[in-house]
């Protein structure tokens, strides 16, 4: 086969594809689940979230045979819209940089429509913090006499400083460098980090614990990956400010890729045991169903890889990081409100708050990015799990009531809709993976083939996150299962 390793990293659509097959996809996904098509693939591939989709993709254009074994009735893993919500909001990846060019490449591949949403972004008044029942401006908060930042940071808002001093203070001379064994005793706590810049523990719980960006508070969060993080942002950024989303719903991304996979696409076929043997690798379904092939891309979250038996068992660094990768909680419910509550109280539609409510994010999705479609009411970390010991209609009515209590001028007016946990999903376990103070090397470790499986998935991305870095390790496992 003609291989130029090059362009094939580059991004696919240079390579061109036959034919499509949507209509296949789209209207018999009961046919396609009943008949695995004759003869063996050539690799078997576990879950059609984005890195699975992908790996079909690029397999399929060196002319090998795949079938794609996912565990749910739908394609996209942590790609999911509410397709019946006004706006499409969305539970997962909310949008690419400028400078994601493999998720750019594949939209265009896919023929879904990108739009701008940044600047929807930075439309209206910018969030006001509440600290009990007191909102805030910036300018009021920079006065609070309870704001625990240090002087020079007054006025940075909760939600922000942690991203701040990250950016500011890296301690990485060349970022894309974050796993390398030579800077591991650079990778202490993000909570250490923080007091090294002056916060206190007041300060880091308020900046950090009640929403963390990754984890569950900065004692169990790598300060590595935080740099990690901040590398791609900023190269990110130096392509461009914008930031694109599906028009329509992110969801018809996934939905249009696995279009255009030749091969099967086997929806419902939870995977519970891999064995590999001389004769090729099986993968055992719980619906009793078998497959067997030379090769297996497995593009699982370790968290639901864990659940899943494997003969002969992986182990060392990887059989720990399959038992122990920190995926993040994150749970959101999607809310209306019938008229703007906030033009009646002159307050900002959205609103951080260090209680129960958590993070209120107004949505513009719609035709006219000035109109607010709805909100999303965000938990992280420590609150995503408290709301999640609750029922689900009681976190709604929490959410309801306290967004009466803190705006009178909301009374009657808002409706909570969907409750969605990504902890609570079986097939995640949480949103993104996170690596916990002294993990940075696990990612080189954790990648490494075993046998005839190969591994993929955000949680494998070395030099680029979320869906970006998703693309990425597909690529990466590719080349492996190619020999290249
Ligand atoms: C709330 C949220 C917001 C996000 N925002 C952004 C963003 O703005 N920008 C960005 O770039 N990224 C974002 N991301 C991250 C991005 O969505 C992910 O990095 C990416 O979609 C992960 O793709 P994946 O293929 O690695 O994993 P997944 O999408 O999780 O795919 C894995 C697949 O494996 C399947 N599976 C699991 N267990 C089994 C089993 N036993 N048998 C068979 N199949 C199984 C799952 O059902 C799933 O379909 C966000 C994620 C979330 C959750």
């Amino acid at each position: 086969m003609g291989f130029d390793r090059r362009k094939f990293t580059l991004g696919a659509s240079a390579l061109g594809l036959g034919a499509m097959t949507g209509a296949r996809f789209a209207q018999a996904a009961p046919t396609m689940k009943a008949s695995a098509s004759a003869g063996q693939p050539d690799v078997l591939i576990l879950g059609a979230g984005i890195s699975g989709l992908h790996s079909a993709h690029l397999l399929e254009e060196m002319g090998m045979k795949v079938t794609i074994l996912e565990a749910r009735e739908r394609v996209g893993g942590r790609i999911l819209t509410l397709m019946d919500q006004p706006g499409y909001p969305e539970m997962g990846f909310n949008s690419m940089a400028a400078g994601y060019g493999r998720g750019i490449d594949a939209a265009q591949r896919a023929g879904v429509e990108l739009q701008e949403v940044g600047a929807r972004y930075r439309i209206g008044p910018p969030s006001q913090v509440y600290i009990g029942n007191t909102a805030m401006t910036r300018e009021e908060w920079a006065r609070f006499p309870g704001n625990p930042f240090p002087e020079q940071y007054k006025s940075v808002m909760p939600g922000e400083l942690v991203g701040m001093l990250v950016a500011q203070n890296g301690r990485l001379e060349d970022w894309t460098r974050w796993s390398d064994p030579a800077n591991a005793a650079l990778d202490v706590s993000l909570h250490e980090f923080l007091k090294g810049q002056g916060l206190s523990d007041a300060a880091i719980h308020l900046a950090n614990d009640l929403a963390p960006y990754y984890g569950i508070n900065a004692y169990g969060t790598s300060s590595l990956m935080m740099e990690f993080n901040d590398g791609f942002i900023k190269t990110m950024m130096a392509a461009g400010m914008e930031s694109l989303a599906v028009k329509g719903g992110n969801q018809k991304l996934p939905i249009a890729l696995a279009e255009q996979i030749k091969g099967d696409i086997l929806l419902g076929r939870e995977v519970l045991g891999i064995v590999q043997e001389d004769a090729g690798t099986t993968v055992f379904c719980a619906d009793g169903s078998r497959f067997t092939a030379p090769k297996v891309i497995c593009s699982l979250p370790l968290s639901a890889l864990r659940n899943v038996k494997i003969d002969p068992a992986l182990n060392g660094v990887q059989a720990e990081a399959v038992a122990q990768l920190g995926y993040q909680p994150i749970s959101m419910a999607f809310i209306t409100a019938e008229s703007p509550f906030w033009e009646e109280d002159g307050l900002a539609p959205g609103m951080w708050t260090d209680g129960l409510l958590g993070n209120v994010m107004p949505q513009r999705y719609g035709e006219d990015p000035n109109e607010i479609t709805g909100f999303i009411v965000q938990a992280r970390g420590n609150l995503a799990l408290y709301w999640d010991r609750m029922d689900p209609e009681a976190v709604k009515q929490m959410i309801v009531r306290r967004i009466e209590e803190l705006r009178p001028a909301a009374k009657g007016k808002v409706k909570a809709h969907t409750y969605f946990s990504w902890a609570k999903e079986r097939f995640n376990g949480g949103d993104v993976s996170y690596l916990a103070p002294g993990q940075s090397t696990w990612v080189n470790d954790m990648a490494q083939p075993a046998g005839n499986m190969h591994f993929c998935g955000e949680h494998l991305a070395t030099s680029a996150r979320g869906l970006e870095g998703a693309m990425e390790s597909a690529e990466r496992a590719v080349l492996e299962v190619l020999g290249v």
